[in-house]
């Protein structure tokens, strides 16, 4: 009989996934994490029966958290990543030669260990990489206590439910902003507005209150379905201004091709359609 994996997020709506063969399904300290193999998306990571990642379209979601900050700053040195255990945001960040340390803060252990066992595609090497830095510990309470700043903070959190709460409070972003060089950017997953409007909602106002540049950009994740999702991006630098000419010669000096950023994906995403430009406070 053909196993489906039913997406628990929204009680209104669901999306299936067929499970073709499952590889890894256990219980944590924090949550439940199952990884299973599916024909289109290849191997799928879930957390509490809602899709993390996929082998198939996880690029979209990591290049447009990590390129988008890094190549609008145009000289970022250290970057925290809160969340991504998975190791596809670290796997991004350091395809940046002038990245010299990267520090990713985790709750999870488990997540980590499972991840680097069972979706070695995801981090691609990156646990490996002598830039990178892996705290266990909760993201909020490290952002809190931390006396070290960053140029570009990513935060790659599951949806504010569970261990993710935290990461979607006032106080979590203030002390974000803290932590933060001159001229740095906080970048944030903030679900799919269409479906989750008041993810969106709530970390808007707080950034509204907090960064002389706040707003949101746009991708589309095939497996985090309703629409668009939106990147929550928070500065008190003048990097959303960067030029499509400025944007093209960092990209070229990079060199690197990516699967789904370019220059132009770059500042396009930064144009909201009218249900998602009327979620914007004020
Ligand atoms: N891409 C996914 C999405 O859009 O829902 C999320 C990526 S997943 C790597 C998020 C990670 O955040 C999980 O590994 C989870 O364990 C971690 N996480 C959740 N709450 C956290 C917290 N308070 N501190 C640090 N990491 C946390």
């Amino acid at each position: 009989m053909t196993e489906w994996m039913r997406e628990t997020l929204h009680d209104d709506h669901a999306q299936a996934l067929r499970v073709d063969a499952v590889l890894y399904d256990s219980a944590t300290d924090h949550q439940r994490l199952r990884v299973f193999e599916n024909a289109r998306f290849g191997r799928v990571l879930t957390l509490d029966d809602v899709v993390q990642t996929t082998e198939g379209d996880n690029f979209i979601y990591h290049e447009m958290l990590t390129h988008v900050p890094i190549f609008a700053h145009g000289s970022v040195e250290r970057v925290l990543i809160i969340g991504g255990g998975d190791g596809g945001m670290a796997r991004e960040v350091l395809r940046h030669a002038g990245v010299r340390h990267v520090t990713m803060v985790e709750i999870d252990a488990g997540v980590v260990e499972f991840s680097r066992q069972y979706l070695p595609r995801l981090s691609n090497g990156a646990f490996d990489d002598p830039r990178l830095e892996l705290v266990i510990a909760d993201g909020a309470v490290f952002m809190r206590e931390t006396d070290q700043t960053f140029d570009v903070i990513i935060v790659d959190s599951t949806d504010p439910i569970g261990p993710g709460e935290v990461l979607f409070t006032d106080h979590f972003y203030g002390h974000a902003k803290r932590a933060l060089n001159p001229g740095g950017i906080l970048v944030t997953q903030n679900g799919v507005p269409f479906m989750q409007p008041d993810e969106l909602i709530g970390t808007m106002r707080a950034f509204s209150a907090l960064f002389a540049d706040w707003g949101c950009y746009l991708a589309t994740v095939p497996t985090y379905a309703g629409g668009p999702m939106a990147f929550g991006w928070g500065t008190d630098g003048d990097a959303r201004k960067v030029s499509l000419e400025i944007l093209q010669a960092r990209h070229a000096e990079a060199g690197f091709t990516a699967d789904y950023y370019t220059p132009e994906v770059h500042l396009a995403a930064f144009a909201l359609p009218g249900y998602v430009k009327r979620l914007m406070p004020g």
